[in-house]
C-alpha cells in the first residue's frame, strides 16, 4: 500500500514538475526531479504515508483491543472456584480474553502468556499499560 501511494507520490510529483506553473516554481526553488532534493521531498511525503498508515493500524487495532475488553468482561472464570479436576484459564491482563486452557495438574513447563498478542503489540507501542 505504501509502495503504491510512493509510486502515485512520485508520478504526480513528476507530472508537476513538467507543468508549466510548477516547472518554474521547481525551478525558482532549485529542485531538479533527478536531484537528491526532489528524492528527500519523496522521502518526506513517504514517511507522511508510512506515519498515516501505521497511525491507523493502531487506531483499528485499539479499537479491537476496547471491543474485546467489552465483550470479555466479566466473563473470566476464577480457577479458585473451579471444582477440583477442571482445566485452568488463562486470561489476558489486558483486554481479558481467553488465551489458553490447560488441564489441572498436567506438568506445565512453559508459563501460561499473559497478555494476547494484539495487546503485547499496543503495549510495546505504549498505547496501553
Ligand atoms: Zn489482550
Amino acid at each position: 500500500m505504501i509502495t503504491r501511494a510512493k509510486q502515485i507520490v512520485c508520478a504526480v510529483l513528476e507530472d508537476l514538475s513538467e507543468r508549466d506553473g510548477f516547472k518554474q516554481v521547481f525551478k525558482d526553488m532549485g529542485v531538479e526531479t533527478q536531484s537528491e532534493l526532489f528524492k528527500e521531498i519523496v522521502q518526506v511525503v513517504d514517511d507522511m504515508l508510512a506515519k498515516t498508515v501505521s497511525d491507523k493500524v493502531a487506531e483499528d487495532l485499539m479499537l479491537r483491543f476496547q471491543n474485546r475488553k467489552k465483550e470479555w468482561e466479566g466473563k473470566q472464570k476464577d480457577n479458585g472456584l473451579l471444582p477440583a479436576g477442571s482445566p485452568m484459564y488463562y486470561y489476558c491482563k489486558a483486554c481479558g480474553i481467553l488465551i489458553e486452557m490447560r488441564s489441572e495438574g498436567r506438568f506445565v513447563r512453559v508459563p501460561p502468556l499473559k497478555h494476547c498478542q494484539e495487546c503485547v503489540f499496543l503495549m510495546n507501542k505504549g498505547l496501553i499499560n
